[in-house]
């Protein structure tokens, strides 16, 4: 008798875009995006061809609204916005304007008009190097498919995918292919695109959706129906598994929805050491549709809104009354806790608030941060006056960042009481006492934080920059990742002199990088006697019960000793034994 073959196990590597673990067969669906056919209109048809335009784009409204309305449903919040964003895209008259004459002037047929105009949009915005705005185009994509099948009357057409519960993979998803997943069907979803800053990502999170995005391989040929496994958690994709790899993620599932449960329970509860040492808890926040899953979290505010993110949306920075609306809607819905914002950090890897008549040579060492908004000081004082208008409804508090010395905070201060004064003059209301705080995340500023404690009323400490200026390493080039050391000695030792500093004066300090939500660090960080733990949303709750695990004086006591190493890996091993010690069982 033939023996029967017994397919490999495969493994695609990606990134963890939502944690869990699904097991299931695979459902592999075709790419959607194709040029549609292209014609000559004659003239007595341009009239019927304006028509079908604006019946495809009514329905594609139409289907729009309904999709915000599920996700409003769904998840309870506002990650419904991108679809508001995707509807006055179709609203835009610079696009539907085009459209118009490329069929009355070009003779092209409705739905070829539009293909051309969109990939115009399409092509100039790939062309911008920041990945978080390239993210962006594949909201656009979403629309221009959405519109594009409308035109054949099958705009749903793409989620039509099995009654049988299923692994869901594509070449890439869209935020509405996200939103219009039907959670008693889908188990989990890969694709070869996207990172986990894609609108795709976050709403995978906010609807509980494990998912792995950006796989290394091409997944569109698998077979539908393929058994698979889903980590979410290591970022894998796993096709035919073994019985002991099947194995191995039962027991791991199960363990995880223990440990989600028992997480759960805890969330509102108090993040103090065992000893009594209170950490506050708070978020990082890029986009105001994040904030319903901040909420959910737990977390006891917002310790940085980084708001250059609001580059995203157009081509500068909103003004004045735009940013007094999307601040104080934070902290109304915050309340009671505090929203930290911090002003602009343009440049380096992010969004440049202007362009550049020159590319920088090194960008991270050049026109960033608090260099930018001093060198415009109108819509650096936009930004402030809009954070002080908010700050009369509720708790918010401002910190600049890159600042590397004295002159420049003292000049950052001279703006915010500039723009004090002149609200006071126009009877417009503020909170006086606003808090006002300094990122340490550029080795001089931590080196001579003695000075600049003094000047404010908290530390926040930058660790992915103070990381990669202190060791010249850059952040974002893999090539040189392996020397990216959170615990190399001369870190650590910055962070201890900041938070020595901040003590002798009596302010607080907190940490707002990648560091703070790593739980291998927590004891180091506690240790060192930090205060305030700034993590991403669906850091929080594991953060919250690592912190609510450990003794400050054991912690205290071990940096001490992390603090005579020589080595990353001796410091390293320091915290992660009391990690191990205390909540081995949260620990990837
Ligand atoms: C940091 O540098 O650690 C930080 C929080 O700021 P960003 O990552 O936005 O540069
Ligand atoms: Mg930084």
């Amino acid at each position: 008798m033939a023996e029967i073959e017994v397919p490999e196990e495969i493994t695609y590597q990606g990134i963890p875009a939502s944690p869990g673990i699904s097991i299931g067969p695979l459902h592999v669906m075709a790419r959607g995006f194709s040029a549609p056919e292209v014609y000559e209109i004659e003239d007595s048809e341009v009239a019927r061809e304006q028509e079908r335009f604006g019946a495809a784009l009514e329905v594609t409204k139409k289907q729009l609204i309904e999709l915000q309305q599920r996700l409003e449903d769904l998840a309870g919040g506002k990650e419904s916005d991108i679809f508001e964003a995707h509807r006055m895209l179709l609203e835009d008259r610079a696009v539907v304007d085009k459209v118009h004459d490329a069929i009355s002037e070009r003779g092209q047929n409705a739905e070829y008009a539009f293909y051309a105009v969109m990939q115009n949009f399409l092509e100039a915005m790939r062309r911008i190097p920041d990945p978080y705005f390239r993210e962006r185009t594949a909201d656009l994509e979403d629309v221009c498919q959405r519109v594009l099948r409308n035109f054949k009357g099958d705009g749903e057409v793409r989620h039509q995918v099995p009654e049988e519960q299923h692994i869901l993979v594509a070449y890439d998803f869209s935020p509405s292919d996200t939103a219009a997943m039907n959670r008693r069907h889908i188990l989990g979803f890969a694709a070869e695109l996207g990172s986990v800053n894609s609108h795709t990502a976050i709403l995978a999170r906010a609807l509980g959706i494990p998912a792995v995005l950006g796989l290394d391989g091409t997944v569109i040929d698998i077979q539908t129906l393929t058994p698979g496994i889903l980590d979410g958690y290591a970022g894998k994709l796993i096709l035919h598994p073994s019985e002991e790899t099947l194995t191995h993620y039962r027991t791991l599932s199960a363990e995880k929805a223990k440990v989600r449960t028992a997480l759960e329970a805890m969330r509102d509860a108090a993040t103090d050491t065992t000893d009594g040492r209170a950490i506050t808890l708070s978020a990082n926040v890029e986009l105001i549709e994040e904030l319903p899953l901040v909420k959910r979290s737990g977390a006891k505010g917002i310790g940085l809104y980084r708001t250059e993110f609001l580059l995203l949306n157009g081509e500068e920075m909103p003004d004045e009354a735009k940013q007094t609306a999307a601040y104080s809607r934070m902290a109304k819905e915050m309340a009671p806790h505090t929203v930290i914002i911090r002003t602009l950090d343009s440049g380096g890897d992010k969004l440049p608030v202007e362009p550049l008549t020159d590319p920088e040579p090194n960008p991270f060492l050049g026109w960033r941060g608090i260099r930018v908004s001093l060198s415009r000081p109108a819509m650096f004082k936009d930004q402030l006056r809009a954070v002080l208008r908010a700050s009369a409804h509720g708790k918010i508090a401002v910190m600049f960042p890159m600042v590397s010395g004295l002159s420049e905070l003292k000049r950052a201060r001279a703006a915010l009481r500039e723009c004090m004064d002149e609200l006071s003059k126009a009877d417009i209301p503020f909170n006086a006492d606003m808090p006002v705080g300094v990122m340490i995340e550029v080795p001089s500023a931590a080196v001579c934080a003695d000075l600049l404690a003094p000047e404010v009323d908290f530390f926040s400490i930058g660790t992915n920059d103070l990381i990669q200026y202190t060791v010249a390493v850059d952040r974002v080039n893999p090539h040189v990742a392996d020397l990216y050391r959170p615990t190399h000695p001369a870190v650590i030792r910055l962070i201890k002199r900041t938070i020595d500093a901040a003590n002798a004066n009596g302010i607080w300090t907190g940490v707002c990088g990648e560091m703070a939500g790593d739980i291998r660090l927590t004891p180091l960080l506690i240790g060192l006697g930090v205060e305030e733990l700034s993590v991403g949303p669906h850091q929080v709750p594991r953060v919250g019960q690592a912190v609510r695990s450990l003794s400050h004086a054991e912690c205290a006591a071990m940096s001490d000793e992390a603090l005579k190493k020589g080595h990353s890996y001796e410091i390293l091993g320091l915290s992660l034994a009391l990690a191990r010690k205390y909540y081995g069982n949260l620990l990837d």
